[in-house]
């Protein structure tokens, strides 16, 4: 994949692996990146994103190299492409890295063991959105996967 046609978001290495950096600013509300199913799997994996309590997907790249935050600046939608938009929750600068929660659609979550996002509120793991707590179902409203949604 030829990463220069990428005008949005750019991808780069850091010790976290391939991540992705805005390369231009966002405002809140603004799609960052849209994410489009590539294949079917029948069980999470590391990298499986969770659409339906017994489906998971693989995204194609830029929104499956997005890492997780448990302080993240970019939320889920889900879209027509059977995958998940990755929407701005705040405003973000132009080269910051572009994160959102894994807990956010993940039912139970497996991907991060121990987690180095460094937010104040950081959950030391991911557990999964059977596993968070009320106030944090609710900061996050909309940006959760329909199927999770009450
Ligand atoms: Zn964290």
């Amino acid at each position: 994949m030829n990463l220069e046609i990428l005008t949005d978001v750019k991808v780069k290495l850091t010790d976290k692996g391939r991540s992705v950096f805005a390369n231009r600013s966002f405002s809140k509300g603004e799609t960052v990146v849209t994410g489009r199913r590539v294949i079917l799997l029948p069980d999470r994996t590391n990298h499986s994103f969770q659409v339906d309590f017994d489906m998971h997907i693989e995204l194609d790249e830029p929104g499956r190299l997005i890492n997780h935050s448990c302080s993240p600046n970019t939320g889920v939608r889900n879209n027509q492409f059977g995958a998940y938009d990755f929407i701005a929750m705040v405003d973000i600068p132009s080269g910051c890295e572009i994160t959102w929660d894994y807990e956010t659609t993940e039912y139970i979550s497996i991907a991060v063991p121990e987690c180095a996002c460094g937010s104040s509120n950081c959950r030391l793991k991911t557990r999964g959105f059977k596993f968070l707590s009320a106030d944090i179902r609710e900061k996050y409203g909309e940006f959760i996967a329909d199927y999770l949604k009450p």
